[in-house]
């Protein structure tokens, strides 16, 4: 299987002299599972597609890709409509991503090629271009084990596992951890004091509380169980532990819950992906070192942790 980042930035495009060593293009992976010559699968497209789409266009036509929509937010579709090889007829490309409950996942895409947005329509694209909404999954493409989760984010997103030939590679960002939105009885306790509401409010908050916390430890173990014993699996690494606390419910996790998954999930290789705009290289650099001493101390050194570059290509 063969992996190549062409934008590994999160939220918004970030050029500028404190990101050229990681990029600043936002999300968009090339996929070869079968490696080089076979079925080209890509995920997400941020504006690293457009680079990718030129490469394409370098390597012979006719193009054909699978294409895998993590979810529709702005920063995994804004590449689209400077995807040249879309534009070209005979090439070919299937479009998937998750099932959204007002809008079609077509009107959703094309919706950024209106006029008022962009020149040139969806329509007016001269590839074959399908759309397939997913919902959790598992299916073959070409012989390759496609198999999809939904994350935690604002809106539906899913993660991806492809698998073949004995090789794994997930993703698994634009998430958060699941948190438990029951308040036990020790934080009531103020509310207690302030308006009142006694012990009969702070049992059944803490009933409700305690209900719910084995079914958010079951959530959050699926999210390991999806990147189980995978080659490489490409996480949401957006914050720090310390930036976190004001981010909650942003969709997003820190690099800490990234070791976590990695470690418990028994990954080979770890990508940092989905950097914050704000991100410089050097304190990408800086998630490295941190990433490789808590790997040391939770002695899993075997484990490879990275931040995520533009055009890294990873082949196992
Ligand atoms: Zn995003
Ligand atoms: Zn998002």
């Amino acid at each position: 299987m063969i992996v190549r980042f062409w934008g590994v930035r999160g939220s918004i495009p970030t050029p500028g002299p404190s990101t050229v060593r990681y990029g600043g293009n936002t999300p968009c992976i090339e996929v070869l599972p079968k490696g080089e010559g076979g079925p080209l699968f890509i995920v997400d497209c941020g504006t690293g597609l457009r680079e990718l789409g030129l490469n394409l266009m370098g390597r012979g036509l006719p193009i054909s890709a699978n294409i895998f929509l993590s979810h529709t937010h702005w920063d995994h579709i804004h590449g689209f409509p400077f995807f040249i090889p879309a534009f070209i007829p005979g090439n070919k490309f299937v479009i998937h991503g998750p099932v959204n409950f007002n809008e079609r996942l077509e009107d959703i895409v094309s919706g950024q090629m209106k006029y008022s947005y962009f020149p040139v329509k969806l329509d007016h694209m001269a590839a074959d271009i399908k759309f397939v909404e997913l919902k959790e999954s598992s299916f073959e493409i070409e012989g390759v084990k496609v198999t999809t989760q939904y994350l935690n984010h604002p809106i539906l997103v899913l993660g991806y596992r492809f698998e073949y030939d004995g090789k794994v590679m997930v993703t698994e960002y634009d998430t958060e951890p699941y948190q438990n939105m029951f308040q036990g009885a020790q934080e009531d306790d103020m509310d207690d004091l302030l308006f009142g509401g006694g012990d009969d409010k702070a049992n059944i908050d803490q009933e409700a509380h305690d209900e719910a916390d084995p079914i958010v430890a079951e959530m959050n173990q699926r999210v390991i169980e999806f990147a189980r014993d995978a080659d490489l699996a490409v996480i949401d690494a957006q914050y720090t532990a310390a930036e976190y606390p004001s981010k909650i419910g942003w969709g997003h996790g820190t690099v800490d819950d990234a070791i976590r998954v990695a470690t418990q999930g028994n990954v080979k290789r770890m990508a940092l992906f989905h950097h914050d705009p704000t991100r410089s290289d050097d304190a990408l650099d800086q998630f490295e070192d941190h990433c490789a001493a808590e790997l040391l101390r939770l002695k899993r050194p075997d484990i490879v942790m990275f931040a995520a570059r533009e055009r890294l290509e990873i082949s196992f």
